[in-house]
């Protein structure tokens, strides 16, 4: 009893990562120096830190469709659910090319579906998917890469609550066979870009770092704008098959009282004098014209004169930043030429 007592506690130190309570994310640094360190994530992000960069390209994924004969390793390892991804799959479009590594989520609990970490203007997301890769260019693999502030990059997808999706439960399946921590399961291969969202154009992108201990600040992060949709009961990961078990309470020895896995969130970090780099550009032209689905006279008066203009820019296969330097139409103009994007694909 005395050597289970102890193996316990011993495991709880290495471990199981609390975010809250006197063990918490607040004591995290007293073990952890970086985790009280600079360039740390998550960050909320608001208007006053976000700065355009036309230099910012979509990212093109390499390997990504894995073929259901291949298989990923799903593990809970305590405090998330950890899929490990295939040596195959890398990102191009950023400064080095970097290898997928794994991708886990952060979530809330069944009454508060605000798990996400990073945050817009304030406001929580029910979900965030992490997707992480390493610099293969430079290190041999993920180990090595880990604590290089060049090491990591990872991509965060803000999920928050609509209808079903039948491509998140391509994992969410399996959950119920890692329930307990360190429990495996095999999960056939799927395309991994349909965890994605599909406009992959607009994003946030900055320095920061691991947000669970060790906090290194190794993290080349890029967070999508426009978040995927998952039902809520896929949200709450709180059904009878999908709750997830993080630890059997110290306290309860005699009776073991399962610690439901919830909560696995950190909080937004100071940003101190850091800019985020956005792929586009904000402003109230360009958030009337997305939200043209709720409009509808006036919409369609706009739409008719823009379709011209941009038809006529892309025949001139010139960047669109160039012609039309006021930010607000250009915003405008990308998001119609995305759109006409999107159509000529459809037909
Ligand atoms: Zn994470």
């Amino acid at each position: 009893r005395r050597e289970l007592e102890t193996w316990l506690r011993l495991d709880k130190r290495v471990s199981l990562l609390i975010y809250t309570g006197p063990d918490g994310e607040k004591a995290w640094p007293k073990k952890y120096p970086f985790c009280g360190g600079v360039f740390q994530s998550p960050i909320d992000f608001h208007k006053d830190i976000l700065q355009y960069d036309s230099n910012l390209l979509p990212l093109e994924f390499i390997g990504y469709n894995v073929p259901s004969t291949d298989q990923f390793t799903l593990i809970n390892n305590g405090h998330s659910v950890k899929m490990y991804l295939s040596p195959t799959m890398y990102i191009r479009n950023l400064p080095f090319e970097y290898t997928a590594s794994q991708l886990h989520l952060h979530w809330g609990n069944r009454n508060k579906s605000e798990g996400s970490e990073h945050t817009v203007s304030g406001k929580h997301f029910a979900a965030e998917l992490h997707i992480v890769h390493y610099n293969s260019e430079k290190y041999p693999d993920v180990t090595a890469a880990m604590d290089k502030s060049d090491g990591l990059a990872v991509l965060a997808i803000l999920l928050e609550i609509g209808p079903f999706n039948p491509f998140y439960e391509k994992i969410f399946r399996h959950f119920r066979n890692v329930k307990y921590k360190d429990q495996m399961v095999q999960v056939p291969g799927f395309n991994v870009r349909e965890l994605l969202p599909d406009r992959l154009d607009e994003y946030y992108r900055y320095e920061g770092s691991l947000t669970t201990p060790p906090c290194y600040p190794s993290v080349l992060w890029t967070v999508f704008r426009h978040p995927v949709k998952i039902s809520q009961d896929q949200a709450s990961l709180n059904t009878p098959t999908h709750i997830l078990i993080s630890w059997i309470s110290l306290a309860f020895l005699d009776d073991p009282e399962p610690l439901e896995m919830v909560d696995n969130f950190r909080n937004v970090q100071e940003f101190h004098e850091r800019l985020v780099f956005i792929s586009f550009r904000e402003g109230k032209l360009y958030e009337f014209f997305y939200a043209k689905k709720q409009c509808t006279v006036i919409c369609v008066n706009l739409k008719v004169p823009l379709y011209f203009t941009t038809t006529k820019i892309q025949k001139s296969h010139f960047p669109i930043v160039h012609l039309v330097p006021f930010p607000s139409l250009t915003s405008l103009l990308h998001g119609q030429l995305y759109e006409n994007k999107v159509l000529m694909k459809s037909i």
